[in-house]
């Protein structure tokens, strides 16, 4: 059994991993660079250790500074959230042979699927359908035949990305060879790694993602969707469950194929299946092996927390949870409380001067934020999520309307603004929305 876990994280999903902790009567050690030392996470932690300065290099990332903390404070098992060591199969490896459980999956199958080429054609093999595309790398000299086979647009996208980073769209022959050749050298700069392969380029797909929890020994279950498409510069903004655009049928159908592959692959861990979705289809592009940033929706719809269940498959306990005994109930929809101007989408780190979060039925806030907080301006900009839950879309939406108009954070600029406009649009209203409209009502909004 865990008996005391150290989250190897800040921010609000430090938090979020905590209080799972307490829940379930684990002791938790929290560790920070110099500039989190005031961070809420440090202070509700049972222990904590500064574990470097306030780059992530020399801290969240330093895999030597928290072995060692672990050693110090007797902690016997890692949560490393989601970002900085959380897709590290080696980070995993090194926690084992230290005799420390890794909450998460096993090394081999972060490496598989870190990799997206093996990821691709892995999910393949266990009948998840993918995105029509190469077949491996495409190079200089290879690209031209395979985009005819393909068929224009592609999309060239790096085999180690993330973030959106080294991918290329090339709408015809003419655009091929600079389109490669930029997707290789943003790769290579990005990832230090140049390799890139070929995806048919889907014009107006959205976004939607499955989530799975399996138990390591070949018994695992899908919690649903989240449509995560409204999105700018592939980073997601506003997430809903379930998708408005799947019904029950098409959810328990994808939901299984999901669940069946992580049966078959022995997956441990809470997991990400992402897919396009176009007319009617489902393309794979990828899996996170990790808890994703926009849990909560799930959570707010199953009632099942997905960090317990975590920390239940790492210690060997198994799901506590069977396919059919998971109801799905309601509608929830998280936005993304960043600190940033939210028309220019420029950092605005510095002291909050006031803070009140909403409350009341159906709403949650999960963020690290206070009154005199001062963030950082070392990390990323999310400061917070709002999850609000309602029995239907149309009931969460105005009860997200009136949990925008009461909550207050002053003092630096946030996003919050862009969810009271959004709020209020006709296609959102409607759930009629695909990964490009966000973008271009911002586009619009600035040329207006
Ligand atoms: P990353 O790991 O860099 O985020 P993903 O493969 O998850 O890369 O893709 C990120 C985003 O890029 C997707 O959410 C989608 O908006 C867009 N995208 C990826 N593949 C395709 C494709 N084949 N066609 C159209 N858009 C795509």
């Amino acid at each position: 059994m865990i008996s005391k876990v150290l989250i190897a994280n800040r921010g609000e999903i430090a938090l979020r991993v905590l209080r799972a902790c307490k829940e379930l009567g684990i002791a938790t050690v929290a560790v920070h660079s110099t500039a989190d030392a005031d961070a809420m996470h440090v202070r509700l932690a049972d222990e904590s250790v500064c574990i470097g300065p306030p780059p992530s290099r020399e801290s969240y990332l330093n895999i030597h500074q928290i072995v060692a903390a672990c050693e110090i404070t007797g902690a016997d098992a890692v949560h490393p959230g989601y970002g900085f060591l959380s897709e590290n199969a080696k980070f995993a490896e090194i926690l084992d042979a230290h005799g420390i459980t890794f909450i998460g999956p096993t090394a081999e199958h972060i490496r598989i699927m870190g990799d997206k080429i093996t990821a691709k054609k892995t999910a393949e093999a266990l009948g998840i359908p993918v995105v029509p595309g190469s077949e491996g790398e495409v190079k200089p000299e290879n690209a031209l035949e395979i985009a005819r086979q393909i068929g224009f647009p592609v999309l060239i996208k790096a085999t180690a990305g993330g973030g959106g980073r080294g991918m290329k769209v090339a709408k015809n022959e003419d655009d091929l060879e600079e389109a490669v050749s930029t997707a290789r050298s943003e790769a290579l700069a990005a990832f230090g790694n140049d390799a890139v392969y070929m995806e048919k380029y889907l014009g107006k797909p959205r976004h939607i993602e499955i989530q799975v929890v399996g138990d390591g020994m070949g018994n695992a279950v899908h919690l649903g969707e989240r449509d995560c498409s409204l999105q700018r510069r592939h980073q997601k903004v506003w997430e809903e469950a379930n998708s408005p655009a799947l019904n029950v049928e098409q959810r328990m159908k994808i939901g299984q194929i999901c669940a069946d592959a992580m049966m078959k692959l022995k997956y441990r861990g809470a997991g990400t299946v992402e897919f396009l979705y176009e007319n009617g289809e489902f393309y794979f592009i990828e899996m996170n092996t990790r808890l994703q940033v926009e849990h909560p929706i799930t959570e707010a719809i199953t009632g099942i927390d997905l960090v317990h269940e975590q920390i239940r498959v790492a210690s060997g306990a198994g799901l506590s949870v069977r396919q059919e005994d998971i109801v799905f109930s309601g509608h929830a929809i998280e936005c993304r409380i960043n600190a940033e101007d939210p028309r220019t989408f420029v950092p605005s780190p510095g002291t909050i001067t006031h803070f009140h979060a909403p409350g009341g039925l159906g709403v949650r806030v999960d963020s690290g934020a206070y009154q005199g907080y001062k963030i950082p301006p070392y990390y990323d900009s999310l400061i917070g999520k709002l999850i609000v839950h309602g029995r239907t879309r149309v009931e969460c939406m105005m009860r997200l309307r009136r949990v925008l108009d009461e909550f207050v954070i002053d003092g630096i600029k946030t996003t919050l603004p862009l969810f009271q406009d959004l709020i209020g649009n006709q296609d959102i209203a409607n759930g009629d929305y695909d990964i490009h409209w966000l973008e271009n009502y911002l586009a619009d909004k600035t040329d207006a």
